[in-house]
């Protein structure tokens, strides 16, 4: 057997252990599956190539030619392995697709190698024994060429894209092995048969042993990294060395041994600072302490737990949470400490902004209690106040209500007191102006039966008023038709229309039935169109009229007289109100009005006036009660 061939099997045999090793020490993940894959087809192409170099005739040489003409998929599984480890294939949607293009060339490439002698030849190398060569100016074999250095390079160039974007960490350098080991077959290859070839330095051909030995450094990769699998040693150090709470291991001496980056982040200190201190360099006095002088790093069981204060090198304070453990050997002796802690500083500020928190609502609810009983004595006072104000208020109404029954009373007497003696006056000066001959005498007289009747007026309407104001005077309320009522007023008050050559226009509907007391329903209609007539030119029109509003009926009586302005519409109806024009009129008592308005008030309804101003004319409204 020649040193070459020897090689071949010393690798197959090689790869195919790393294979086996890796398959059967991993969880059998996909990758390591894949990585079996790749060993075998090293083990492969390792154990045609040995056969081949080791055939001792031609025969034999090309029946093992033959048999390693697959050798296109060892390149295919060499890309496949690489694009699988950096994970290229998620990536591409359709993995059939991604796959065929991957192998087909593999597919294509056995095919011609096997049937024909269009890629390789066997030859006898310069070293003695058969080995394969190509054959001149074949395209297929060109072809070939290009596509195996093509896929390496693009499998090799994407690892090392990876490796160069890792951050640095046990993957990066599991990365690096492989990349290695992936490189090591293509510059192999590429020097031994491309390269050295064109300035005619035979050596023999490298691809396969550079396969073997990248297998080597995968494998070391995966002896070193775990790279399939990691172990609870491996991920017990990853976790320390990236877990964000402390972890300080001391010896038997409370000195620290071991501590992870993260404690040597937040207190500053480096390693080499910490590592054979006391663990009290890493705490605050005032902890150990505590008033009872308790050591909280004994090196017992006594406490397991507690909140203490790590304490930075610049003698920063940090509030921690810790816990310990003491551990022993096999004989029970004690070894050293575990403690583990965590940093609190969040919960911390958390439970001071409670506390703040907390004595605000106190305070406020302090706060609130004193305001609560403000408010109650307020509450008292004003209680207080009511009842005084209550008291005035009925004593004050006790007042007004009795002054106004005095009034009343005084009116009522007042009244009759004036009403008897006029009652001859009336009577008695008509005779007395009739038998008057003396022209002069008789115009006096005249003026003496005006002011009488003027007189007497005003003494019927006060006596009128004072009977509406009294509460003793009752109505008799009866279903009355409105237009009825209407039609006897102005019957009654036709001269006077006449007279002043007034037109009147009664648009009342007949269906309307009212509540009301006829009698003092007259006395109102009389009042208004008596004021319509008196305060309207001659020739004016009069329109009465009444429209339906739920349970009520509104009267209204417009005329287009000398209307009313705004400041004396809000007087009309107080007594004795007279405007300007009418106030030295001996038709005009200023007492219409407010008598309309405590009839229409004692009828439960309301009376009102608009006008848009003198000379502009002026409608009344009333409302009535509807008859049920
Ligand atoms: P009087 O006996 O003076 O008419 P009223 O109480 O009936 O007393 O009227 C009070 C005042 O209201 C009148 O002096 C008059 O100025 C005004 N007034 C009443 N009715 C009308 C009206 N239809 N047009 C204009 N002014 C009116």
């Amino acid at each position: 057997m020649n040193p070459v061939a020897n090689l071949y099997i010393t690798i197959a045999i090689s790869s195919i252990c790393i294979g086996l090793f890796v398959y059967f020490n991993s969880s059998k993940k996909n990758l390591a599956k894949l990585f079996l894959l790749f060993t075998i087809a090293g083990f492969y192409w390792s154990l045609t190539g040995f056969l081949l170099r080791d055939a001792s005739i031609f025969e034999q040489a090309l029946l093992m030619q033959k048999i390693g003409g697959l050798w296109p998929f060892c390149i295919a599984i060499f890309a496949h392995f690489a694009f699988f480890y950096i994970k290229i294939d998620k990536f591409f949607k359709n993995k059939i697709l991604f796959y065929t293009v991957l192998y087909a060339p593999a597919v294509f490439f056995s095919f011609f190698e096997i049937t024909t002698n269009e890629i390789t030849i066997v030859v006898k190398s310069s070293l003695g024994f058969w080995t394969s060569s190509t054959p001149q100016g074949s395209i297929l074999y060109i072809a070939s060429t290009v596509w195996s250095w093509s896929i390496s390079t693009i499998a090799i160039f994407f690892v090392l894209l990876h490796l160069i974007k890792e951050k640095p960490s046990k993957k990066k350098a599991q990365t690096k092995f492989v990349f290695i080991g992936l490189c090591t077959p293509f510059f192999l290859s590429t020097f031994s048969e491309s390269i050295f070839p064109l300035f005619s330095m035979p050596l023999f051909k490298m691809t396969v042993p550079g396969f073997g030995l990248g297998l080597i450094f995968i494998g070391y990769a995966i002896y070193k990294y775990e790279l399939f699998e990691i172990n609870p040693t491996i991920a017990a150090d990853e976790i320390i060395s990236t877990m964000q709470d402390y972890l300080i291991l001391t010896n038997e001496e409370k000195k620290i041994q071991t501590v992870n980056p993260s404690i040597l982040k937040t207190t500053k200190y480096s390693k080499d600072d910490l590592i054979g201190e006391k663990i009290d360099i890493l705490f605050s006095k005032d902890d150990f302490v505590n008033g009872k002088n308790i050591d909280f790093f004994a090196l017992d069981d006594k406490i397991t737990h507690g909140k203490f204060h790590l304490k930075t090198k610049t003698n920063e304070k940090i509030p921690v949470v810790f816990s310990k453990t003491v551990f022993d050997d096999q004989n029970q002796n004690v070894k050293g400490l575990i403690v583990l802690g965590r940093d609190v500083r969040e919960e911390a500020k958390a439970e001071q902004q409670i506390q703040e928190y907390i004595k605000k609502l106190e305070d406020g609810e302090l706060a609130m209690v004193s305001m609560l009983e403000d408010l109650r004595i307020s509450q008292k006072k004003i209680k207080d106040l009511n009842k005084n104000l209550e008291y005035k208020v009925k004593q004050r109404t006790y007042e007004v209500e009795k002054l106004l029954r005095q009034k009343d009373e005084f009116i009522h007497m007042l009244g009759h007191d004036l009403k008897n003696p006029l009652t001859p006056l009336t009577t008695l000066l008509p005779l007395l102006r009739k038998n008057l001959d003396d022209d002069k005498n008789a115009e006096l007289l005249d003026v003496v039966i005006k002011n009488v009747h003027y007189i007497k007026n005003l003494v019927s309407n006060t006596l009128d008023l004072a009977r509406l104001n009294s509460p003793n005077t009752s109505f008799d309320m009866q279903d009355t038709v409105l237009i009825e009522e209407i039609n006897k007023s102005i019957d009654s008050n036709i001269l006077n229309f006449k007279d002043n050559d007034i037109i009147i226009v009664n648009n009342v509907k007949e269906n309307f039935v009212v509540k009301a007391d006829k009698l003092r329903l007259n006395e109102v209609f009389n009042n208004l169109l008596s004021n319509a007539v008196k305060y309207s030119p001659s020739g004016g029109k009069i329109i009465i009229d009444a429209e339906e509003k739920e349970d009520e009926i509104i009267v209204s009586v417009k005329d287009n007289g000398v209307g009313i302005s705004s400041e004396q519409q809000k007087q009309i109806f107080d007594e004795f109100y007279k405007a300007d024009g009418s106030r030295h009129s001996f038709d005009s008592t200023g007492l219409g009005l407010p008598i309309c308005k405590r009839i229409i008030e004692k009828h439960g309804g309301r009376i009102w006036v608009k006008s848009p101003g003198t000379g502009k004319g002026s409608t009344f409204f009333f409302i009535l009660k509807k008859s049920k």
